[in-house]
């Protein structure tokens, strides 16, 4: 149970939802970081009156020390700030909703500090997975998942002892904006027609990533991170509704199933409660009006980056970091109007094939494979 928590992404939408979540359940709020976002930030550090707040970019940390200078907030900005706010001694949990691999370096610090991480920051997984679970078991931090999916299996597996005993995690896929779309069909979609999402309102990263079922590639890994799993221990199927968030298949045939409505404060919040539960701060689910749900195999030829973050999941090493830091320049491209949406498994596809990998990494190894990656994609 969470008493006192730092937010690294506050301004954004899942830091958004948290911050609705601690207010509601009352829980102190020890530090907040965001990039850029000076208006949000003022306005959210005078309602929560944190310890430190942090704006990586430079400019905007100075903006916002003359703004809060009437306030006990103290105010840093560049990169290394973001590890201090993960590390405020106040702080029980940290929440990781920063988009992006820049938040590896602060998750592991916080774990070194043996706080709990509500993991958000999928990339953080993705790219060094084993080094950060290696480092939780280590210090004894416990990593509560807030993807939903992963929350869903989290919670699926609770009063699981064998671990063994798990035969199969079946996550489950919205299918996106494109669902049903082929190939061709598909690379005709713009920047606006990939940024509605049907069931979720999310960042524009995380949201690109589910039109091409990126995202999901990399909850695959991230999935197979967190249980220990071989890709052939981890399925997707689509669920256009978004309601079963996802399923555990046991050895002896039982499948366990969480559902819900598709609120992200759901799993945010179970990550504050964990191991108790909390009020719901959504609509209920109500089965006798919902929609009927429906389950259907998701197009790998349409969607290529499935695939290939499964193939950058069975290679390991540094397969999964160049994967991501290469979709990662390439989605930033394509929310730039520099590319079109097939340009995004392209250039990934071209880092795969340019940068060797490297088994069995260090933290240095794995930072090389993402900036090598993201070199590739640049120099394109
Ligand atoms: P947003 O884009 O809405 O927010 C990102 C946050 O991170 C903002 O506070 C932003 O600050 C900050 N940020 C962005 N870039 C940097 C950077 N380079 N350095 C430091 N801070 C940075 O993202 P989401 O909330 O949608 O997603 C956050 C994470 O959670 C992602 O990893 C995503 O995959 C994951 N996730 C999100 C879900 C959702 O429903 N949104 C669901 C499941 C997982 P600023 O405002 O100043 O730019
Ligand atoms: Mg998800």
């Amino acid at each position: 149970m969470s008493n006192t928590i730092s937010i690294l992404g506050s301004t954004g939408s899942i830091g958004r939802q948290t911050l609705e979540v601690a207010e509601q359940m009352g829980l102190r709020v020890a530090a907040l970081t965001a990039h850029a976002s000076v208006e949000r930030m003022e306005e959210q550090a005078r309602q929560f009156r944190p310890r430190l707040a942090v704006l990586t970019d430079e400019a905007a940390a100075k903006d916002l020390a003359v703004r809060l200078a009437d306030t006990d907030t103290r105010v840093l900005g560049g990169f290394d700030a973001l590890t201090e706010a993960a590390t405020v001694p106040e702080a029980d949990t940290v929440v990781t909703a920063v988009v992006g691999m820049v938040g590896l370096k602060p998750t592991l610090a916080a774990i070194k500090e043996k706080k709990r991480i509500a993991l958000a920051n999928k990339e953080t997984l993705v790219c060094a997975g084993e080094l950060v679970m290696d480092a939780a078991d280590r210090y004894g931090a416990e990593i509560v998942p807030v993807d939903s999916e992963h929350s869903a299996i989290f919670q699926c597996v609770q009063g699981c002892v064998d671990r063994g005993e798990i035969k199969r995690l079946i996550l489950t896929c919205s299918g996106g904006p494109f669902y049903g779309m082929t190939y061709d069909e598909v690379g005709k979609m713009t920047k606006a027609d990939a940024l509605k999402h049907p069931n979720w309102k999310m960042g524009p990263k995380i949201t690109v990533d589910c039109a091409t079922l990126m995202n999901k590639g990399l909850e695959v890994i991230e999935a197979m991170r967190l249980y220990r799993l071989p890709l052939e221990q981890v399925s997707v199927v689509i669920h256009r509704q978004s309601i079963v968030h996802s399923l555990v298949e046991y050895r002896d045939g039982a499948v366990l199933a969480q559902l819900g409505t598709p609120d992200m404060r759901l799993p945010i919040r179970y990550a504050m409660t964990y191991p108790n539960r909390g009020l719901n701060p959504a609509e209920p689910l109500d089965l006798l009006s919902c929609p009927p749900l429906t389950f259907a195999a998701p197009d790998r030829e349409a969607f290529p980056c499935l695939a290939m973050a499964e193939e950058a999941a069975t290679e390991g090493g540094t397969a999964c970091a160049i994967l991501n830091g290469a979709n990662e320049e390439a989605v930033r491209l394509f929310l730039a109007d520099r590319i079109g949406f097939h340009d995004i498994p392209r250039l990934v596809a071209e880092a795969r094939t340019a940068v060797p990998v490297v088994q069995s990494p260090t933290l240095e190894d794995i930072l090389e494979a993402d900036r090598a990656a993201r070199q590739v994609v640049l120099g394109n």
